[in-house]
């Protein structure tokens, strides 16, 4: 497993699947300061004839989690090419991640090379509105997981058994309630209340 020198200072962007996080992340990435990483666009874009990403797209497109040992392996590994390529700077950026931990005991794997800092807890309490945009982002990304409604169902479910759990881990004094239902201006209006004073906190800019 790869070693980081560091525990990178991180925000969790947390939710149920379809609750918004994809959309803020790439939003809040282009800003300086913030780097944002999504485990599920990582496994998508393994390269489809290694063994690895076969074994990955056999749990993905039931809607089960990886397992979490190879799930925080690929994690550590993408992310350590990253920094290496000088693209992800832990100095200057603050690590958002989307879509890990998913599990408590990912959290506890992550402890040694991931401080979190604070937790945007994205709630989307209208489930419909959340089928609705996974079907949406079926027709426009054609992912295999989105495209039937018993896995979204399933995704959903898997969710609430063996995610909500990870909100038990951490101190709730950093969990954060975003309402992820309105606008992505509001959701993002939120999300940078809560994160400016995490970046001011962790890092000198110039
Ligand atoms: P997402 O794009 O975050 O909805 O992730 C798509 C799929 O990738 C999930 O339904 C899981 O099968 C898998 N996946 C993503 N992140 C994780 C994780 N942290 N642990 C286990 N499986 C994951």
């Amino acid at each position: 497993m790869a070693k980081a020198p560091v525990r990178y200072p991180a925000a969790l962007i947390f939710g149920a699947p379809g609750a918004g996080k994809g959309t803020q992340g790439e939003i809040l990435t282009r800003i300086p300061g913030f780097f944002h990483l999504s485990t599920g666009v990582i496994f998508r874009k393994l390269d489809p004839q290694t063994e690895e990403a076969r074994r990955i797209k056999e749990y993905c497109v039931k809607g089960e989690l990886v397992p979490d040992e190879l799930t925080i392996s690929i994690f550590l590994n993408w992310l350590e090419a990253r920094r290496a390529a000088d693209k992800f700077k832990p100095k200057q950026q603050l690590l958002l991640l989307d879509g890990i931990p998913r599990t408590v005991n990912q959290c506890k794997l992550l402890e040694r090379y991931i401080d979190v800092k604070q937790v945007l807890y994205f709630e989307c309490l209208d489930l419909e509105i959340m089928v609705d945009r996974i079907r949406r982002r079926a027709v426009l990304e054609g992912r295999p997981d989105d495209a039937s409604e018993s896995v979204t169902r399933k995704r959903l479910e898997i969710y609430e058994r063996d995610t909500t759990p990870v909100l038990n881990y951490y101190d709730p004094a950093i969990i954060k309630r975003i309402d992820s239902s309105g606008l992505p201006a509001e959701v993002l209006a939120g999300c940078l209340q809560h994160l400016i004073p995490i970046l001011k906190e962790n890092f000198v800019f110039e």
